[in-house]
């Protein structure tokens, strides 16, 4: 056992990801008490990812990340809260949260390697729990919480398959998770099961613009439009056979398309905005270039992504 012992709090919001019954601590193992499925735990980390239901295009994105985490490796000591674009988020996370005593359990869907996690968990009591597909994002982000002696619960898993309880979360935040597979609906449904009433979701994606339509092409982002999705899809998966995806399988959407998905499945005040984040722009090599497009970026035709959030 030992640091394979998840602890009671966190265990008691877990759920199999097929069945959704309870699940329960077996060694290193956790076994779904309906369906008897079994999930390895690696150094504290439950893998609940479905894996008789991961398609091509989902492991695509899997594999691209975890490969993307391991460049990017553990931030040194310190750097996550001195990066603007992690400070900003965070404000904007906490200023958009539910009411103060509703807050948790916090759950950041794409917790990456868990920097903004981190950010979080250090601004707010109360149960932070990041989800990955990748194993190595989690594995960093439950390295990273080690290292900054803040309580954390990482596991492997997929939005479209929450290993969560109904009703059992507060708050779900997701930036750059929703749009690496093609059924967003499946997840959008899974995250107003996994709300509490009175939760709520703030999830961004990349919108379409004239800024995604062409800055974004360089990693072969796919606009979820008529005609020009089923398009761009043949043309990256069938024909290029996904050599030019760098983040694997990534879709942009129109601000109708994405909050359609959240009114259909019943969430209430589906809003959306601009977050007014820090965009670093790593490619164009000179500073004017970025200095640009971060201006640009604050007009409609330039936004790059877009929130929306809503009430359960
Ligand atoms: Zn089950």
């Amino acid at each position: 056992m030992g640091v394979n012992s998840i602890p009671e709090n966190y265990l008691n919001i877990l759920a199999c990801p097929y069945c959704q019954a309870d699940v329960k601590q077996s060694q290193d193992q956790l076994v779904c008490q309906s369906c008897e499925r079994k999930f390895p735990i690696k150094n504290g980390i439950p893998d609940m990812l479905p894996y008789d239901d991961i398609s091509p295009k989902f492991q695509l994105s899997i594999n691209s990340w975890n490969k993307e985490w391991k460049k990017v490796g553990l931030p040194a000591k310190g750097q996550t809260k001195a990066d603007p674009s992690y400070v900003y988020v965070t404000k904007f996370i906490c200023r958009h949260a539910p009411s103060e005593n509703e807050w948790g359990p916090f759950l950041e869907a794409g917790c990456g390697n868990g920097q903004l996690a981190l950010l979080v968990a250090k601004e707010k009591k109360g149960l932070v729990i990041g989800i990955d597909a990748c194993h190595e994002a989690c594995e960093q982000s439950r390295q990273l919480f080690d290292r900054e002696q803040e309580e954390g619960f990482f596991v492997v898993g997929d939005l479209r398959h929450l290993p969560f309880k109904t009703a059992s979360l507060g708050y779900m935040f997701g930036w750059g998770s929703l749009e690496h597979f093609p059924d967003t609906q499946v997840a959008v449904q899974e995250i107003y099961r996994t709300l509490r009433p009175g939760g709520r979701v703030n999830t961004s994606v990349p919108v379409i613009s004239l800024a995604t339509l062409g800055y974004y092409q360089i990693w072969g982002n796919i606009p979820e439009l008529p005609l020009i999705k089923p398009l761009a899809e043949w043309f990256h998966h069938r024909l290029l056979r996904g050599r030019h995806l760098q983040y694997g399988y990534e879709k942009s959407f129109t601000i109708r398309g994405i909050k359609k998905y959240f009114t259909k499945v019943g969430f209430e005040n589906v809003r959306h905005g601009r977050p007014d984040n820090y965009y670093r722009f790593e490619r164009p090599p000179w500073e004017w270039l970025r200095a640009l497009a971060r201006w640009l970026s604050q007009f409609r035709l330039f936004w790059l992504i877009v929130y929306v959030e809503a009430d359960r």
